[in-house]
């Protein structure tokens, strides 16, 4: 007798309709599945078996074979457990054939028969298209997320037999627990200080541009970039799903207390390996960190600590907004449009790197800059450096220069406005205006443009660089209500946001920026 039951498969961060037929004939008893299924897939053969003797069925002596269409697509990992287990019983006859009517199933089972979460739950479920899908009880929440059908769950194999016989009602969901609340991000006004380091990150939320700090400990590089994604506008309710199909093909806790509009944050160490930055693995590929950062802001810690191997590959997902990778048995691509922020102490001891304060030889000094690639720091449109704050900014009361600043819902503010202008652009941020686009929306005066060729003809500024400063110039603009008509002010502080000798000796960004904060908050 043949069984079709609908599941599906996780292919990079999509869930892929899958249907499994059971067919049970006479003959040497035994198991097979064929359909293309990975290890992990094939291993379904043992949990399937012991799950149903171990929940008082009894496993066919016939042949049974499992067939996994469509037979092109590579099945992997253990969401089509519970499928196969149902089409079993129903292949031989213990289960009627009608129960299973209007029903997907999305589960792993334990070897006692219990049914367990699996990751990408989110995509899978939405990829189904019968009346209601069945899964663990761990991943209810998740799963209704976007699953067009009605969730169900059942504890263990067993009581989802005797809810399909029609011989106990549906048992309920788990409560969402104590995970359902997110921490709030903390305040900029906790940063004391800093002028420089409030107005690289306000820059770079505003126009989606990467930023590189350059200071020594205690400078307050770490705060300033955890700060970042409250300075961020919220997800629209597309890219708050994409980031949760993200999280959930990553494994990551999702959807407890429901779809989270806030930019994902994420922050790997610097022993982080390859794999789990940009992706990939053994036969399942799994999302990386710089996919989870999808939408978001990565902070990169302690950038020089980082092998140059691994942040060679960020080249791809910074041009591209997305990463592919290539396996034997697959080649995925996964969404990465991320806004790269990184920290590094100014020399190998922990100082700044300047003559004054660090006393290493210079040769030192040079080796420790050049581990971060031409390549990569060109791709950094906001380079500053930073220094410790003095003791009478950590004192300082509100008011006073340069203590304590605006709190992250004034500067949040500012940012909206801008983000909103780069959308009647037609983009998200500025970052993402191509260069025809920068002559319609921020066309350069005459003494504007004489100052960037004078830095051209330096050479202190490279032909991809000119089109970065000409971004930043737009964002500066727009902060300060300029709305689009760049003057030299507004360049002028592009250039030096963007410092070229940031690893040098010398400090080259400007101890005092203009400040457009008062002026534009003038007209909020
Ligand atoms: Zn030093």
């Amino acid at each position: 007798m043949l069984a079709t039951v609908p599941s599906a498969t996780l292919v990079g961060v999509e869930g892929e309709p899958v249907t499994v037929e059971v067919h049970v004939a006479r003959g040497l008893p035994g198991f097979r599945v064929v359909g293309l299924p990975d290890a992990s897939c094939r291993e379904a053969r043992d949990r399937v078996r012991a799950a149903i003797t171990s929940s008082g069925f009894t496993w066919p002596q016939k042949r049974v074979t499992v067939n996994l269409a469509p037979s092109g697509l590579r099945k992997a990992g253990p969401s089509l457990d519970l499928a196969i287990a149902l089409g079993t019983l129903v292949a031989d006859g213990q289960l009627p054939s009608g129960a299973l009517r209007d029903l997907a199933f999305l589960a792993e089972l334990g070897l006692d028969g219990s049914l367990r979460p699996v990751t990408g739950i989110l995509p899978l479920a939405g990829a189904l298209r019968s009346r209601a899908v069945v899964v663990a009880p761990a991943s209810t929440h998740e799963a209704a997320l976007l699953a067009r059908a009605e969730v169900r769950t059942a504890p263990e194999l067993g009581t989802l037999v005797k809810v399909l016989r029609g011989g106990a009602p549906w048992p309920p969901w788990p409560s969402p627990g104590e995970a359902a609340l997110e921490p709030p991000v903390p305040d900029l006004a906790e940063v004391r200080g800093q002028a420089l380091g409030r107005q690289a990150i306000e820059v770079a939320g505003a126009g989606g541009h990467h930023l590189l700090m350059v200071g020594p400990a205690g400078a307050g590089k770490t705060m300033l970039a955890t700060r970042l994604p409250g300075l961020l506008p919220a997800l629209s309710p597309d890219e708050a799903l994409e980031v949760a199909k993200v999280r959930s093909a990553a494994g990551l806790e999702v959807g407890a207390g429901g779809l989270s509009f806030r930019p994902p944050f994420r922050a790997p160490h610097h022993s982080a390996s390859a794999v789990s930055l940009i992706g990939g693995g053994g036969a399942r590929l799994r999302p990386g960190e710089v996919s989870c950062a999808h939408y978001g802001v990565l902070f990169l810690d302690e950038l020089t600590e980082f092998p140059g191997t691994v942040l060679d590959n960020l080249r791809q997902p910074l041009e591209e907004g997305r990463i592919v990778v290539c396996r034997a048995s697959a080649v995925v691509s996964f969404p990465a449009r991320f806004m790269l922020v990184a920290a590094m102490n100014g020399c190998r001891c922990g100082g700044e790197g300047s003559p004054g304060s660090c006393r290493c030889p210079e040769a030192v000094r040079r080796r420790y800059a050049s581990r971060i690639s031409g390549p990569l720091l060109d791709r950094f449109d906001l380079r500053v450096r930073l220094r410790r704050p003095e003791v009478r900014e950590l004192f300082g009361a509100p008011g006073s220069d340069g203590g304590v600043g605006e709190p992250t819902r004034v500067v949040a503010a500012r940012v909206a406005r801008a983000r909103a202008l780069a959308e009647s652009r037609g983009v998200r941020c500025n970052a993402e205006l191509v260069p025809a686009a920068l002559d319609t929306y921020g066309p350069l005066g005459a003494s504007a443009r004489k100052l960037l060729e004078r830095k051209l003809q330096e050479g202190t500024l490279s032909a991809r660089g000119l089109h970065r400063v000409r971004r930043v110039a737009l964002t500066v603009a727009d902060l300060s209500g300029a709305e689009g008509r760049l003057s030299d002010e507004h360049v002028t502080m592009a250039l030096a946001l963007r410092s070229p000798g940031i690893l040098g000796r010398e400090d080259p960004a400007p101890s005092v920026f203009p400040n457009w904060s008062s002026r534009a908050g003038a007209g909020a």
